[in-house]
Formats: structure tokens, C-alpha cells, sequence
């Protein structure tokens, strides 16, 4: 599930919202790479300001675009913002540093499947 620029910002209102993270700055915005990461974040904690990077669809390829979720990136990436003292590291091959965004992308795939469950419930208004 891809998002549009306007999607994405009412998204993150809504996820800064349910992650008590109104009190950071946060921009997100989509953009072309290399279609090796579905996003990214880089934060500046000092500011409380943090930047986050979604993959443009036209990146991705038709192999993997049923595994883009723009909405689940970006859960993933805000989850990144409160955690990143717990573990920082530059060594992406250090074994802690795997069961930590195991950890992130676990949290990020049950938060955005449990919303999309109470929507379904929720009665037409
Ligand atoms: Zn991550």
C-alpha cells in the first residue's frame, strides 16, 4: 500500500499522535533511491527534529511491490525516534543490531495491521 504526499502527511499527524511524539518536528516526504530500503529516518535529538524518507513505488520493482507499505515504513521509522539511544550502531551486520530492527519491524507490522483491523470494525458513520 502506497501512499500520496497528502496520505503520507495525514499519516504522520496521525501515527506522531499514537506514538506521543507530538513534541518532535517531523517532516516525511517520498523519494526516488535505490529501492534497497523502504525508508529511512535521520533525527537530530538536541532539536527534537527528525526527517524521514520514504521509497518513491516507481522505485520498487513489480517483484517486490506488493511488500511496499508506506504506512507501515513510516510506523517503523517513527519507532526509530524514541529507541535510537537504546541502540545506535553504524555496524549493520552486528547481530544486536539485526534483533533491533527485527524488533522495529515486528512493533511497526502488528501497530499498522491492528489499525487497519479497528478501521474494518469500525461501523460507516
Ligand atoms: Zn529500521
Amino acid at each position: 500500500m502506497t501512499l500520496c504526499p497528502e496520505q503520507l502527511a495525514q499519516a504522520l499527524t496521525t501515527w506522531q499522535q499514537r506514538l506521543r511524539l507530538v513534541d518532535w518536528d517531523i517532516t516525511a516526504e517520498i523519494k526516488p533511491g535505490t529501492g534497497e530500503e523502504w525508508g529511512s529516518v535521520v533525527t537530530f535529538p538536541e532539536k527534537k527534529r527528525a526527517t524521514i524518507t520514504l521509497l518513491d513505488p516507481q522505485n520498487v520493482t513489480p517483484a517486490e511491490a506488493n511488500n511496499q507499505d508506506h504506512e507501515r515504513t513510516l510506523i517503523h521509522e517513527l519507532l526509530h525516534i524514541p529507541t535510537l539511544q537504546f541502540y545506535n550502531c553504524e555496524d549493520h551486520d552486528d547481530p544486536k543490531f539485526i534483533m533491533y530492527e527485527q524488533f522495529i519491524h515486528q512493533t511497526s507490522c502488528a501497530l499498522v495491521g491492528l489499525a487497519r483491523v479497528i478501521n474494518e470494525e469500525r461501523p460507516p458513520s
